[in-house]
């Protein structure tokens, strides 16, 4: 059975666009998929079904083989529960420390009064230390987060969402606002996560070099479409153009 099975997934947004068309796809456990394409050919909508942020308006979404295309109250929390999310903002509280930070990754949503008051259990902490080590930054755990370099925040992210124990991952654009060395190292992180704890990772990434450097499979989106799903090494050229346009020209990030 595929961890995540996507079957004729459609999104219209109240306003009318329909932002994704007739998309299906499978990702097996331990995969390290990459979705690629345009800005606002869909990537993000398509990551926020799978986590159930948006409803889809048509299609379904099996995860585990259980459908959860339109689950709701107990049943959607215990889908999200599964899914670590990692943001392009990283969407840490900067005035917290780095260990609380990633403590709050074992909590609902929102942190609750006790939590922002300190007071975990000691194997909590005991976890996010271990997390932190996955990170390589466990050294960092009692500083500020807003003290930390853009990349090094990212690594508290990935930290905060292990807490989950999630068995698939998902980030938006997880170094888009990172510089190319940067970039690399929470790649490497990330992959990390993959191959030593099993998790199953879903990206969205703008640079091809980085797609053929981590990604296992990928999937390209053009105007809501799924135009390709394959092997890093197939895109050539060709498919290079029908992905990003005629006009495209591949950037390196080295
Ligand atoms: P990507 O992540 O590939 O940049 P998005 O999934 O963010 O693309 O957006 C896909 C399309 O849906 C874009 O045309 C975008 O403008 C549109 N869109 C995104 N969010 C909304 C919304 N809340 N309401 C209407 N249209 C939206």
């Amino acid at each position: 059975m595929s961890l995540l099975s996507v079957r004729n997934l459609s999104h219209t947004y109240p306003n009318g666009y329909q932002a994704l068309h007739d998309i299906s796809f499978d990702v097996q456990a331990g995969e390290f998929l990459v979705i690629i394409g345009l800005s606002g050919s869909g990537k993000s909508t398509l990551l926020r079904c799978l986590n159930r942020l948006i409803e889809p308006t048509q299609g379904t979404i099996l995860m585990n083989g259980t459908d959860v295309t339109h689950v709701s109250d107990a049943a959607l929390r215990s889908h999200r529960a599964g899914i670590g999310m990692i943001f392009q903002h990283f969407n840490l509280i900067p005035r917290h420390s780095v260990v609380n930070n990633v403590l709050y990754g074992s909590l609902g949503s929102t942190p609750t009064m006790a939590s922002i008051l300190g007071r975990f259990t000691a194997e909590q902490r005991q976890k996010a230390l271990q997390a932190l080590d996955v990170v390589g930054i466990r050294e960092k755990a009692d500083v500020r987060a807003d003290a930390l370099s853009g990349g090094q925040q990212q690594r508290v992210a990935i930290a905060r969402a292990l807490m989950q124990n999630p068995s698939l991952l998902l980030a938006d654009e997880p170094v888009a606002s990172l510089d190319p060395a940067t970039s690399h190292s929470v790649m490497d992180y990330l992959e990390r996560v993959n191959k030593d704890l099993g998790t199953t990772v879903i990206c969205n990434l703008h640079f091809l070099s980085l797609v053929r450097r981590y990604a296992t499979r990928v999937i390209a989106l053009k105007g809501g479409r799924m135009v390709f799903n394959g092997q890093p090494d197939e895109i050539t050229d060709t498919w290079f153009k029908t992905i990003y346009g005629e006009e495209a020209m591949e950037v390196e990030i080295r």
